[in-house]
């Protein structure tokens, strides 16, 4: 979607589908839950590409499904010019050091029971076969890097705050050396104060090892602080894409824009629209005909109940899946 070559891109999907089946019980036919339908996009290589949405709406499956944490349905995912969904066990192992995912909760992600420098050691020794002496110089080294000291390497989980155990997760994905990282809500279990320390943290590791992100939040905030180009997706589509500018400035998409509108100005005393975002994400079981955004759409009209849009461009590099895009 991005005016550049395919060089450029480290990542490239193409019509990604991941469907869950459920059951009712154990005799009933099976309902598929579309958690993502159809998504195309590239990531070009050293910016970060913000994923954004309600909950439900399919981003951290997203995230999942380009790295095989879980398999897609269909489509593809070109990492560096390599299609990972097609890779065997024993090949895709060479990829996972490339491509690493830090978490939302840094506390689930790692394991109670192991101290730090075996939390970030054990990566180095499956993927580089160190020795322990070079294992423990490089968690040190990297420890330092994300502002913790050498006697945290034989602390657990457990005696870390929230802020600090985000810092190890960082320092897990990176010690590897990757260059894509899937960021899954990584400040959203922190406290506010402790956000915006991770956040710039994450950005200098950015410029300094020459990073690509992915990066997925529902907070706009982050999405404007971090992202040069943005998804926004709903019940597992990707309504509208482009760079940060066209997504805030040149808004096409009625959802987009009811999710700007629906965020609150930092200080009382600025002037807010006041538009919220009615009802809640229908269930991905049963979306509704047409497009999918239709019953809560103010711009809505019949054709919008039964036709699903197209994806469309309406500037270059700017896509919107919309029947009667904002400002044409
Ligand atoms: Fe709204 Fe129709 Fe556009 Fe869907 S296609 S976002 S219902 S105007």
């Amino acid at each position: 979607m991005q005016s550049s070559t395919s060089d450029d891109m480290l990542l490239q999907v193409s019509h990604l589908q991941k469907f869950f089946a459920v059951r009712k019980n154990l005799y009933s036919k099976p309902l598929y839950v579309k958690a993502v339908d159809d998504c195309s996009f590239s990531i070009q290589r050293n910016t970060v590409f913000g994923v954004v949405g309600e909950s439900g709406s399919g981003k951290t499956t997203l995230g999942r499904v380009l790295l095989r944490l879980i398999e897609a349905t269909g489509g593809s995912v070109l990492f560096d010019n390599t299609d990972i969904l097609s890779l065997n066990t024993q090949e895709l192992r060479l990829f996972r050091r490339r491509m690493q995912i830090i978490s939302q909760d840094p506390y689930n992600s790692l394991h109670p029971r192991k101290v730090v420098k075996k939390l970030i050691g054990e990566g180095l020794q499956i993927h580089f076969q160190l020795s322990a002496q070079e294992i423990d110089t490089r968690v040190r080294d990297i420890l330092t890097l994300v502002g913790l000291r050498e006697e945290h390497m034989y602390r657990y989980p457990h005696e870390f705050s929230g802020g600090q155990r985000q810092r190890i997760a960082i320092a897990r994905a990176l010690v590897l050396k990757p260059e894509f990282i899937v960021l899954d809500e990584p400040t959203s279990a922190l406290d506010v104060s402790v956000q915006a320390i991770i956040l710039k943290m994450l950005k200098d590791l950015k410029k300094d090892f020459a990073l690509t992100y992915m990066l997925i939040t529902h907070d706009l905030a982050v999405i404007d602080y971090m992202a040069d180009y943005v998804a926004v997706m709903y019940l597992g589509q990707i309504v509208e894409s482009g760079s940060k500018d066209d997504i805030f400035k040149r808004t096409a998409h009625p959802y987009t824009s009811l999710l700007i509108d629906s965020v609150p100005p930092p200080t009382p005393s600025e002037h807010w629209s006041g538009h919220i975002l009615n009802g809640e994400i229908p269930s991905p079981i049963h979306s509704p005909s047409g497009c999918r955004f239709h019953p809560r759409c103010p711009q809505a009209k019949e054709i919008c109940k039964t036709a699903e849009p197209e994806v469309v461009e309406v500037q270059p590099g700017h896509v919107v899946m919309c029947h009667f895009p904002l400002g044409s």
